[in-house]
């Protein structure tokens, strides 16, 4: 089977590696970076640690607008897939680059997978809630990290192809975790002691944006009794100067956005976590890290039923209440898996129908019946593409 996988931002590159490692050892992958992340600290040094090949090819596609970004790269990833003709596009989490792939994938012939399917924050003014909407609304096979993403994509008309495969960011911690202790000087460089510290992330356009919404969050670490490590996103240190609040961050020790075995060590080692990231949440559950979610709400419901996880906003005497009370922690539950979520979605791959992992069925003649062969995964892509068949007056039909 030929996959073609798209990638563009940090996170990306973190669920990618675990699956490329597994998929390579069965199936061809062509590896695509759309160059939505481009500064070295937020893409080269992923590739050269987490020892995959780089990418076959790189849009280049840096910042844009919503649209044009998303634009730019559907126009680059047609001619891609017209030129490599993949069975499968395989499209990850929730950036522009997924939907922009997921969009011009649902066109065509080869089959759609999401990874990471299903999470659902319920406000749709983040940018990344309509893109993982749409997306899994076209896709084939959605790969779920828990029995709550299948319920709540059930809840929007989806029970088609979802599979609960856990979370392949489960499988890239076990990866990093012993080599992320013996690898990174970090904390000796920052001069922090494991345990003692707060590490904090802000990124969200929703906290970086808004001057008083930043200078709250940043007012809030700043006056920790503790150190607070921030490694800082290039949005938020371009916030910081726009807005002039460079005083604000007198309390913090603000470098550069970190490797990833730097990051696990950093997150390993911290007292608490304070974050807006998806990712971060979970990874914190993972690393017994008690977390502080820097937002109203969040698509990792389970972190904080499971009490490891509390969402206070950004609102300045919440997070200082949050990150300096005493807590008691309960005893973690398994909530996305047992770190194998890679097999599993390869697994989940070779069952699709209509592709070269299925040779019973031969895609262009099952289209031409309307799809009416015995199918599972493929289903929504095959009537689709029927659909399709029957408005052929547009370019866009494949
Ligand atoms: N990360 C990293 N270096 C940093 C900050 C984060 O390697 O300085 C990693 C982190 O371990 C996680 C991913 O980047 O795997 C999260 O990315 P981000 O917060 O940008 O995206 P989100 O998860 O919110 O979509």
């Amino acid at each position: 089977m030929k996959v073609l996988s798209v990638v563009g931002a940090r996170p990306q590159f973190v669920k990618a590696f675990p699956l490329s490692r597994a998929l390579r050892r069965e199936h061809e992958e062509v590896l695509v970076h759309t160059g939505q992340h481009y500064d070295a600290g937020l893409s080269d040094v992923f590739f050269a640690e987490l020892d995959i090949p780089g990418p076959d090819h790189h849009l280049g596609i840096g910042s844009d607008t919503q649209g044009r970004q998303t634009g730019r790269m559907m126009i680059e990833l047609e001619a891609l897939y017209e030129a490599e003709t993949p069975d499968v596009v395989l499209v990850y989490g929730d950036t522009n680059s997924t939907l922009a792939a997921a969009m011009v994938a649902a066109k065509r012939e080869a089959a759609l997978c999401h990874v990471e399917a299903g999470l659902r924050s319920y406000n749709r003014a983040m940018p990344e809630e309509v893109n993982r909407v749409l997306t899994d609304h076209v896709s084939d096979l959605l790969c779920v990290p828990a029995e709550r993403a299948r319920s709540d994509l059930a809840a929007e008309g989806i029970t088609e192809g979802v599979v609960v495969t856990g979370d392949v960011m489960y499988d890239a911690i076990r990866w990093a975790r012993e080599r992320a202790v013996g690898s990174s000087d970090l904390l000796a460089d920052l001069d922090v002691e494991e345990g003692t510290y707060v590490l904090a992330t802000v990124h969200r356009a929703g906290n970086t944006d808004d001057r008083s919404t930043l200078k709250a969050i940043l007012g809030a670490l700043s006056a920790l009794p503790k150190p607070v490590v921030l490694p800082a996103h290039p949005r938020t240190v371009s916030r910081i100067e726009e807005f002039g609040l460079e005083d604000v961050t007198g309390g913090i020790r603000l470098v550069d956005p970190v490797g990833y075995l730097d990051f696990v060590r950093l997150l390993d080692g911290a007292e608490r976590v304070a974050t807006d990231s998806g990712g971060v949440q979970k990874e914190a559950f993972y690393l017994d890290t008690p977390c502080v979610t820097l937002r109203e709400e969040t698509e990792w419901v389970e972190t904080v039923d499971a009490g490891w996880n509390v969402l206070v906003g950004a609102e300045s005497a919440a997070i200082r209440a949050a990150l300096i009370d005493e807590i008691t922690l309960p005893a973690k539950p398994s909530l996305y898996g047992d770190g194998n979520a890679a097999e599993a979605i390869v697994a989940a791959l070779a069952g699709l129908k209509g592709t070269t992992a299925d040779p019973t069925v031969d895609p262009a003649a099952d289209r031409r019946n309307g799809g009416g062969s015995d199918r599972t995964a493929g289903d929504d892509r095959d009537s689709r593409n029927s659909h399709d068949d029957r408005d052929d007056d547009s370019d866009d039909n494949e």
